[in-house]
C-alpha cells in the first residue's frame, strides 16, 4: 500500500500554498536541489569530462527510462529520455509514418494539445504531396479508423478537460485497419495507470515535467514497443542514436532498439533532477495512486457543485473516465483564476473559459481539496473575480 503522508513530505512546497497545477509543473522534490548540487560540484567539478563514463550520465536516459516504464506499463529497455515532447511527436510520428509506406492520411483530434498537431502539419509539409492530417471530433475518433490511415495519434487523457480515450479500444481498432498507433501520455504518465504493452500500443511519447516533476524544461520520454525497436528509422538521425556513436563514421547505422531514438547530448542536470522525483515514485504503485486521484477529484466536484453554481463542469463526472484533473467552466475563469493564485491555491485558465485544477496524490491530501473549495467558494459569492486587478492577462496562462 503506497504511503501518500510519507510521499507528501518529501516536497517542498510553500507554506500555505495548495497547489493544484502538477498536470502542468510538478512540484519540487526536498532531495532534488541536493542531488542537483551534488552532481554538479563532485562529478562535473571534479570528475569534468570522465564523468560520461565514471558518472553514468551517458546511461541515464534509458535507466530513467525504465523508472518511467514502470509507471507506463512499458517492457524493460523500451523507454529513453531526451528532447522536448514536441520534439518526440515528430520522432513518433515519423516512424510510424515509414511502417505504413502506403498511405498517407494521420488522423488526430480536435481536443488534441496545438503543438502536438502543428508539429505533425510541419512534419506532412516536409514529406511532400499528398500527406494528409485528418482532425476530427474526440468523440468521432473511432468511426472515423478506416484503412486509408497510416497513423492514428492521439493524446490519452485531453490536456482541457481530463476527458480519457480509451487506448486499448483504440488501438485494437486501428490494428484491425492497419494502423500504426502513437500515444502521447503528456497527461497520464504519473496521473492513470498505462499498460502499453498490455494495448499494444506501438509507440508513445510523454513528458516528464508535469506529473513526474523533472522542472522547468525537464527531458521528454519515448517508447518503441519491443516489435518495432529494431525496424523503426529514426527520422532525426542524431550521432547518440548511432550503433557506434565514438566511431565517427560518416554514414548513419541506427543504434539497437529504443537507443536510436537518442538524438543529440542528454540534458544531465535536469535527468538528476528527475531522479529525485522517481525516487519518490519508487515508493508507490499506480492503483493506489489512481484510487486516491479519483477519491480527490470526486470530493473537489462535490464541493464546488455544492458551493459554487456559477460553475460548469467541463470533466467527465466519470472518475474512470477522467485523467487526474478537474476542469470547471466560467465566463470569468480567466480572472477567477487570479483572485484563487492570489490567495494560495495554484492552477490554471485555458482558453476560452475553462478553468483548471490537477489532483496529485503525492502531494495533495483532503484537507488541501477542502480548503481550496472553500477560497474558491468565497471567490465566487463575493464576485472578487470581478477587480480589475485579476482580469489583466499575463503571458503564460
Ligand atoms: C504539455 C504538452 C506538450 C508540450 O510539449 P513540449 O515540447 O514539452 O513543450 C505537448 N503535447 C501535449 C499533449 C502536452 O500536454
Amino acid at each position: 500500500m503506497s504511503d501518500f503522508s510519507a510521499t507528501k513530505a518529501m516536497f517542498d512546497l510553500p507554506e500555505g500554498m495548495i497547489y493544484l497545477d502538477g498536470n502542468s509543473l510538478g512540484p519540487l522534490p526536498k532531495t532534488a536541489a541536493n542531488h542537483v548540487e551534488n552532481m554538479i560540484r563532485k562529478e562535473w567539478g571534479e570528475m569534468l569530462i570522465t564523468g560520461w563514463n565514471k558518472a553514468g550520465w551517458m546511461q541515464k536516459p534509458t535507466a530513467i527510462g525504465d523508472r518511467i516504464g514502470r509507471l507506463i506499463g512499458a517492457e524493460p529497455g523500451h523507454v529513453v529520455m531526451g528532447d522536448t515532447l514536441s520534439i518526440k511527436v515528430y520522432q513518433a510520428v515519423a516512424s510510424a509514418l515509414e511502417l505504413n509506406p502506403d498511405r498517407k492520411v494521420v488522423l488526430s483530434d480536435s481536443g488534441n494539445f496545438p503543438s502536438d498537431l502543428y508539429i505533425v502539419q510541419g512534419l506532412l509539409k516536409s514529406l511532400g504531396p499528398g500527406y494528409e492530417l485528418r482532425v476530427v471530433d474526440p468523440e468521432e475518433v473511432e468511426a472515423n479508423i478506416t484503412e486509408d490511415l497510416a497513423v492514428l495519434m492521439l493524446t490519452e487523457v485531453d490536456y482541457r478537460s481530463g476527458r480519457m480515450h480509451d487506448m486499448k479500444t483504440l488501438t485494437a481498432r486501428a490494428h484491425e485497419k492497419g494502423v500504426v498507433t502513437v500515444w502521447d501520455l503528456a497527461h497520464s504518465a504519473g496521473a492513470v495507470p498505462v499498460d502499453l504493452a498490455g494495448c499494444n500500443a506501438d509507440f508513445a511519447v510523454g513528458c516528464s515535467y508535469k506529473y513526474l516533476n523533472s522542472g522547468p524544461g525537464g527531458p521528454a520520454f519515448i517508447y518503441v514497443a519491443p516489435r518495432h525497436a529494431e525496424t523503426a528509422r529514426p527520422a532525426l538521425s542524431g550521432w547518440l542514436g548511432h550503433e557506434a556513436p565514438f566511431a565517427f563514421d560518416l554514414d548513419y547505422r541506427p543504434g539497437r532498439g529504443i537507443e536510436r531514438m537518442r538524438v543529440g547530448t542528454p540534458p544531465v542536470i535536469q535527468l538528476t533532477a528527475l531522479e529525485a522525483s522517481m525516487d519518490i515514485w519508487d515508493m508507490v504503485e499506480m492503483a493506489d495512486v489512481r484510487a486516491k486521484s479519483i477519491a480527490l477529484c470526486d470530493r473537489f466536484i462535490a464541493g464546488v457543485e455544492a458551493s459554487c453554481p456559477q460553475l460548469t463542469l467541463a470533466s467527465p463526472r466519470d472518475g474512470t473516465a477522467r485523467g487526474s484533473q478537474v476542469s470547471f467552466a466560467f465566463e470569468e475563469g480567466y480572472a477567477a483564476m487570479q483572485a484563487l493564485i492570489a490567495r494560495g491555491v495554484i492552477g490554471d485558465f485555458r482558453a476560452p473559459n475553462i478553468m483548471r485544477f490537477g489532483f496529485t496524490p503525492l502531494y495533495i491530501d483532503e484537507g488541501d481539496v477542502d480548503g481550496a473549495v472553500e477560497i474558491l467558494a468565497e471567490i465566487m459569492k463575493k464576485r472578487i473575480w470581478d477587480q480589475p486587478e485579476y482580469k489583466v492577462r499575463a503571458a503564460v496562462t
